[in-house]
């Protein structure tokens, strides 16, 4: 074993919790996937936030310019980590779900969408319009490019908006981003970069990638919940109502009888209506900013722990990995294990070792149902194990053993099912 490298690290490192027998157990969160854990660095910066914190662009007050400072700071440290173009707006939201629909509901009349039917339902189901094509995903990189050449080129004439992925969330396989964008391009197509589950493991540059718009959570980078942020071209977003009506998206609002004149700010405002979240929004900067001055060190801490990873999974009798590419991939991986169910098994991993996984169909249920069945499973559900900052080598041994000793040996516990979960 090589010594492991130093990360920046995370709140909940010494956090222990209860297995069954009332033992307590350091948790093994292995699902980062899903939401990582906050950076000390991160709580940090808000204990230091909290006592200042007041409304944004909307006091006199100290307190209210500081906080009105540090949220238009967060636009620029934003900007500066997906390589943004400086005309390239900033818009606060909640997560990715709520930038996405926000870019869905702003495109202009007849905009033809294409995307691949294997993305995250955030990046699936908020498109509607006349022409909304979901190609079904090939099984290579290569034929990807292809598939999107061949959509585009029946798209009817007009505004055109391609949606990709950087990293898949059930496989963390990484998707083509800049040969996509060159044929979205060539047809004229702007592109949408789901980084929902890119933006932890790896650096976005979005201006030399050609990619027009791109989207992020916090909580998925080591930031509290409750921001997000779409960056993008501003026009659209510009030339769109906005996507929630209140303060802070007008301009002046003025009564003539009872009819109303509104006239609505600009972006990023125009889409930021109410009070804004300046606590998550600092927490989102720091987390990228700290992110960014680290990324060798995570990249290499990521690629020790999943080549452990995957090497202890293939030793599992019975255990198969999904995969869409069999391509490379960010610190996520999914599988199924021949005779197992998921729930029963992530139930025992968490009972019985103090583990964390996910299971389920991951809020992509075309792509997980697909992957299993191509898995040779007639299951509906999976098992995904993802590490990140707040993984150890001790994790990845204790899960694999888990595993091992679960398959072999079977649970030490009886289980039984209360309200779809499996409780021991
Ligand atoms: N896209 C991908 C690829 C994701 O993994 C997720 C979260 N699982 C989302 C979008 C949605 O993110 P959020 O729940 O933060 O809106």
């Amino acid at each position: 074993d090589q010594a492991p490298v130093q990360v920046p690290p995370v709140v909940s490192a010494a956090l222990t919790v209860p297995l069954a027998t009332g033992e307590q157990i350091q948790y093994a969160n292995l699902d980062h996937a899903a939401s990582a854990p906050c950076l000390s660095a991160v709580q940090d910066a808000v204990d230091e936030l909290l006592p200042w914190y007041a409304s944004v662009h909307r006091g006199a007050g100290f307190a209210s310019q500081v906080s009105t400072k540090v949220y238009e700071r967060a636009r620029d440290v934003l900007r500066d980590f997906v390589g943004a173009r400086t005309r390239d707006t900033v818009v606060f939201t909640r997560n990715s779900t709520d930038s996405l629909n926000l870019l869905a509901r702003s495109l202009p009349k007849a905009t033809a969408v294409v995307l691949f039917d294997t993305e995250h339902h955030a990046a699936l189901l908020p498109w509607k319009g006349p022409w909304v094509r979901r190609v079904q995903t090939p099984a290579s990189p290569g034929d990807a490019v292809i598939a999107l050449d061949a959509a585009l080129a029946a798209a009817p004439i007009g505004p055109r908006l391609v949606v990709i992925t950087g990293a898949s969330n059930v496989t963390g396989e990484l998707w083509p981003i800049e040969e996509l964008a060159a044929v979205a391009r060539r047809h004229g197509a702007r592109v949408a970069l789901d980084a929902a589950q890119l933006a932890p493991h790896r650096p976005i540059d979005i201006r030399s990638w050609n990619v027009d718009y791109v989207v992020l959570s916090g909580h998925k980078l080591y930031a509290p919940f409750g921001a997000g942020v779409l960056i993008g071209r501003a026009d659209w977003l510009q030339a769109a109502e906005p996507y929630l009506a209140g303060g802070g998206a007008t301009k002046h609002v003025v009564s003539w009888g009872d009819r109303l004149g509104v006239a609505w700010s600009a972006v990023p405002e125009r889409h930021e209506a109410g009070s804004p979240n300046v606590v998550g929004v600092h927490a989102l900067a720091v987390a990228c900013k700290t992110i960014a001055a680290r990324w060798a060190d995570i990249e290499a801490h990521e690629i020790a722990l999943l080549h452990r990873l995957r090497t202890g999974l293939r030793e599992v009798p019975g255990l198969t990995e999904l995969s869409i590419f069999d391509g490379p991939r960010v610190g996520v991986v999914s599988f199924t294990i021949a005779g197992h169910d998921a729930g029963l098994i992530a139930a025992a991993l968490s009972a019985e070792y103090g583990i964390g996984v996910r299971d389920g169909a991951f809020c992509a249920h075309i792509a997980t149902r697909r992957l299993l069945t191509k898995a040779g499973s007639s299951e509906q559900r999976a098992l995904r194990a993802s590490i990140g900052l707040g993984t150890t080598t001790e994790h990845v041994d204790r899960l694999v053993h888990a595993l091992r000793t679960l398959v072999t040996n079977g649970p030490a516990l009886n289980y039984r099912l209360e309200d779809g979960r499996w409780v021991p």
